[in-house]
């Protein structure tokens, strides 16, 4: 930690980006854990949850929606399963806090978790940086609009950032599309359908490995919508990675 950094934090004491409790510091480390000891285990705990459909932890799981895999998607790489009810998942805040706040340490502290995937992903496959591409799915302009970021995009920059591999923004939204979360989902495939516009980025694709990134997948519509289009594009396949998948019903 160097000198400006310790006394910032002697300042202004770190604090657990999920709970809010005071991290105790260890000036020996080189950073600070966004999360105290206890989040941080809740956390590795849901990271160990096992896929109900593969049965491996969901970090090690690669299943995805039918219609990603219809889409010809490589796989769908996903940090935890995501329930957005139920008391048990006590890092829950600390997801949702993507989508409402325009939350840096949480932005960044997924970032460096994806990297981490990836990085596993692309040695099995034996895939260099250049021959990759990340890019994301924009929200919709209300969306954006009453938050003023785009998760997907501040995720894919901090990706970006941390694996040198170049971020690509591919899609624009259209105006006509309506919001996905109160469609079910056939209508989401049809709205997802007419959601994005190319952008004129076709060089910067052809022959790829695209990394989509999204912050939760539900019926895989949008990733799905995202990866035709790349293929359109000329892309040579498309990995896709999230925070979380909701989880399926039993
Ligand atoms: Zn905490
Ligand atoms: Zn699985």
């Amino acid at each position: 930690m160097g000198f400006f950094d310790l006394a910032t934090n002697l300042v202004f004491p770190p604090r657990c980006a999920n709970c809010g409790e005071l991290i105790s510091m260890d000036i020996c480390k080189k950073q600070i854990d966004p999360l105290c000891p206890t989040c941080r285990m809740h956390y590795e705990n849901e990271k160990q949850i096992e896929c109900n459909v593969c049965g491996l932890a969901m970090s090690f799981c690669r299943c995805m929606p039918k219609n990603m895999s219809r889409a010809q998607c490589t796989a769908l790489l996903k940090l935890v399963s995501y329930r957005p009810q139920g008391d048990d998942m006590k890092i829950r805040d600390f997801i949702y806090s993507v989508k409402d706040d325009n939350n840096k340490v949480a932005f960044d502290f997924f970032a460096e978790q994806f990297r981490e995937l990836l990085i596993l992903e692309m040695r099995g496959a034996s895939l260099l940086p250049k021959d990759c591409v990340i890019t994301f799915l924009p929200r919709s302009h209300k969306n954006k609009a009453n938050s003023g970021f785009d998760q997907g995009y501040e995720l894919a920059k901090a990706l970006s950032r941390k694996t040198g591999i170049e971020l690509v923004r591919c899609f624009d939204r259209k105006f006509s599309a309506v919001e996905q979360k109160n469609l079910n989902t056939y209508e989401r495939r049809l709205n997802m359908k007419s959601a994005y516009k190319t952008r004129d980025v076709e060089d910067k694709i052809k022959d790829k490995t695209v990394i989509l990134v999204d912050d939760i997948v539900t019926t895989g519509a949008s990733m799905a919508s995202g990866s035709r289009l790349l293929f359109s594009m000329g892309a040579f396949a498309v990995i896709g990675i999230c925070i979380g998948v909701t989880e399926k019903k039993r």
